[in-house]
């Protein structure tokens, strides 16, 4: 309410864009897209201050990072990893941008915004998050035969979702049984009371096979997308070191379609 909005405004694409958005995220991002759109003396809001906005409000603001041509190409890789191997694999939500801009402590994103609310995640929506994590290190290996530490959020966040599957959620060999710390809520969802896991050391070393193996058939098939889809990767690369950020269609325009999107 009173903000001035341009009349081109595609607000279904900003719905799309901004699934899982509170509130008060909301409030927050069109407050950064009025400020942007005044800083260069626009007198409307444009869709793209929005979009500007919505990342900020999630990721920071953009840096400017000097960077080498070369530390550039592997960030460009990682992310063409990433978002390569979520267009390919079936459960995963459509890609919404990449980028090579650094923001807060990455060097680079890309971002995949949930296609509709979710009340169940799957076991299958799990592995492929897990092997889309890894999607960016896969890259670094097969191009550059080398790992770099820009991976370590994706890794942490990959082995946190494969510990959750084993210990929280009951999906693995070990079967439905919690292994992790007992929890009691209230009403609100608050934690009210906590116990650390009680399982054997026998056990543990069972938990830790477990989520090694999930961790392994994951990265093993992110490897197998990056070296089938070589091509399009380097395709996606040079796009993105000319333009630095892709919006979906520019994306698609060398990718195609995805074909199973969830929507
Ligand atoms: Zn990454």
């Amino acid at each position: 309410q009173g903000k001035k909005m341009a009349q081109k405004i595609n607000w279904e694409r900003v719905s799309d864009r901004t699934v899982g958005f509170s509130g008060a995220d909301i409030e927050n991002m069109l407050n950064e897209a009025a400020i942007l759109a005044a800083r260069i003396g626009k007198k409307h809001i444009e869709e793209s201050d929005v979009e500007e906005a919505a990342t900020k409000v999630k990721l920071g603001p953009a840096k400017k990072k000097l960077q080498s041509d070369e530390d550039k190409k592997i960030t460009a890789y990682h992310e063409a990893g990433h978002a390569v191997v979520t267009h390919i694999l079936p459960k995963m939500d459509p890609v919404h941008k990449i980028s090579i801009v650094a923001r807060g402590m990455s060097l680079g994103h890309t971002l995949i915004p949930p296609a509709g609310d979710r009340t169940h995640e799957t076991k299958t929506r799990m592995l492929q998050q897990i092997t889309a994590m890894l999607g960016g290190r896969a890259a670094e290996e097969i191009v550059f035969n080398e790992m770099t530490s820009g991976a370590s959020n994706d890794i942490e966040l990959a082995t946190r979702l494969a510990r959750a599957m084993v210990v929280d959620f009951g999906m693995s060999a070990l079967g439905p049984v919690n292994l992790g710390p007992q929890y009691d809520y209230d009403e609100l969802g608050k934690a009210q009371w906590y116990e650390p896991a009680q399982v054997s050391p026998a056990m543990q070393e069972k938990i830790d096979a477990e989520i090694s193996k999930i961790i392994d058939a994951a990265y093993k098939e992110a490897i197998g997308i990056v070296k089938s889809r070589r091509k399009i990767i380097d395709a996606v690369v040079e796009k993105l070191l000319e333009k630095e950020t892709l919006d979906r269609e520019e994306f698609e325009k060398i990718v195609g379609k995805k074909d199973n999107g969830s929507k």
